[in-house]
């Protein structure tokens, strides 16, 4: 298995919410997906690392050199988006440009998102500028599978199994991947 070390990076925490709409916080959503995804990791036979693992404000250089010091295989960087347009909502992940294996990644699991959330598929986005993915040496993606600011997509989140079947979808995506590499 070539993508078995998985660093986890829950969004956010501490001072920083990210995505605040009524009772939604970003940085608690964030927290509790990462939580389900180290469990099901662990039970299926990856090596996962949480990066944040309660409500803390840590740096984002200090999450990539974690990871980095971990000598992970993939940093999976976990978010949900928000915006003033309340009526925006959908499913996207993103990748660094020139990062094969993070575009890879990007694409398995946004087919596996889409098709479990139903959300609108926004696609795979390309970005140089997001620090976890410009300054990690290993392949990574970020994620943003819904939007804590649309009706829709909250309904969507407050699905009893959303975080188990979230998990069990990036599952399928890395076990897809490591049958490519
Ligand atoms: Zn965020």
């Amino acid at each position: 298995m070539k993508i078995k070390k998985i660093a986890i990076d829950p969004g956010h925490g501490g001072r920083d919410p990210g995505v605040v709409s009524g009772n939604h916080r970003e940085k608690d959503i964030n927290l509790k997906l990462a939580a389900e995804l180290f469990t099901q990791l662990l039970n299926t036979n990856y090596d996962p690392l949480l990066l944040r693992e309660g409500d803390l404000n840590l740096n984002l250089s200090c999450r990539v050199q974690k990871a980095a010091d971990w000598e992970a295989d993939l940093f999976i960087s976990l978010h949900h988006n928000g915006h003033n347009n309340k009526s925006a909502r959908g499913t996207e992940t993103y990748h660094f440009p020139s990062s094969k294996i993070g575009q890879q990644a990007a694409k398995l699991i946004q087919q596996e998102l889409t098709a479990l959330l139903s959300s609108p598929d926004r696609g795979i986005k390309s970005n140089d500028r997001f620090y976890v993915l410009r300054h990690t040496p290993m392949p990574a993606v970020l994620l943003e599978p819904l939007f804590v600011t649309n009706k829709l997509d909250q309904n969507i989140l407050l699905r009893e199994n959303y975080y188990s079947r979230v998990s069990l979808s990036l599952i399928k995506a890395l076990n897809q991947l490591n049958v490519i590499l």
